[in-house]
């Protein structure tokens, strides 16, 4: 025996070694492969070292590196496919590497985020801007600022949340109108979105806490067709071509007040449940701002004039979709949410 041939005797082990641990399929065979290839009472490295007493004496030191180095070559593969062969083993069964990946969730914005992100887009084309205001709003804002009578049943216990002093969780955005006027001179386009609260059941149709969108025009020489035309240019961009109609209707900060219906989405016209069989959807609450908000506000009401609207963007989503109750929105069930990903 050589240095030279004992040298090529670990080589041949390295080389032959990854590919018979590679092929062993269980434990089982992997323990015998261990014994055969570097286990102590037998195998090919034991073999190996024993004829080591055979060199000469000078060439023991670098033949014993080299049979060290293909040992923990060796070792080093046999613990990996271990590793490998356990995970398996617990999982039930060879690793199956044609198992399609796992889902990955992606996330999305809300179905009423959704909506507020379109309306404000559509009236941002036409000048508005974005005003803000607090969600716990002093109770002038919120109520005599906007021509609230003070015996007015919006202001009892039982549907508005009061906290400190004089303050309340606003029931509505319309507070926005009277601050911006305070803050900015005329002409004003604002769009506000935000959330409101008021003492409601939460059932089919009602949230306690929900989104609303305000808009506000003022300056001179508004008019209702300003309100009619803007308004239904928002709705046939919304909703697609559609009809809209207007109601009469009452609301203490405007005078005269309108709601705006769309033609149902779902059945066109024709009347379904969605839309109760009257054919039309309500979509909004609008009107001329009354002169005594735009005098509460420290305007001169003979000068200016303006009109204002206020939208659910949850009901619009509902009437959007067809979905029959408010509840679901809010229950943050992915696999309802998951269908309006986009
Ligand atoms: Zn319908």
């Amino acid at each position: 025996m050589t240095l030279d041939e004992f040298k090529a005797a670990c080589a041949a082990l390295a080389a032959d070694a990854p590919a018979q641990i590679a092929a062993v399929a269980d434990l089982d065979a992997w323990t015998a492969l261990r014994n055969a290839l570097v286990g102590r009472a037998s195998g090919r490295l034991t073999d190996i070292m024993a004829t080591l007493p055979q060199l000469p004496k000078e060439d023991r030191r670098e033949a014993g590196q080299a049979a060290n180095a293909v040992k923990l070559e060796v070792e080093a593969l046999l613990t990996a496919r271990e590793s490998g062969l356990s995970a398996a083993a617990k999982s039930g069964g060879d690793l199956d590497l044609t198992m399609p990946e796992r889902r990955r969730w992606v996330g999305a914005a809300h179905p009423v985020s959704q909506v507020i992100d379109e309306i404000t887009e559509i009236f941002r084309e036409l000048g508005f801007t974005i005003a803000l205001g607090p969600e716990a709003e002093h109770t002038w804002y919120n109520f005599q600022a906007l021509n609230f009578p003070d015996d007015h049943p919006a202001m009892d216990l039982h549907d508005t949340l009061y906290l400190q002093g004089d303050l309340v969780l606003r029931t509505h955005t319309s507070p926005v109108q009277v601050r911006t006027l305070q803050q900015y001179a005329p002409p004003i386009r604002i769009l506000a979105p935000g959330n409101v609260h008021r003492r409601d059941p939460f059932d089919a149709s009602h949230a306690p806490t929900f989104a609303q969108v305000e808009g506000l025009v003022v300056d001179e020489g508004i008019t209702f067709a300003d309100l009619k035309a803007t308004l239904t240019h928002f709705a046939n961009r919304f909703f697609g071509s559609t009809r809209t109609r207007f109601r009469p209707s009452y609301f203490p900060f405007t005078e005269p007040s309108a709601e705006m219906d769309v033609l149902c989405g779902v059945c066109k016209g024709s009347g379904c449940s969605v839309c109760k069989n009257s054919g039309w959807v309500e979509i909004l609450g609008s009107g001329m701002v009354h002169p005594a908000v735009i005098e509460s506000a420290g305007l001169d009401s003979t000068k200016y004039t303006g009109w204002a609207f206020g939208l659910g963007p949850a009901r619009t989503a509902l009437a959007r979709h067809g979905i029959p109750d408010i509840r679901i929105l809010y229950d943050s069930d992915v696999r309802f949410l998951e269908q309006f990903a986009r």
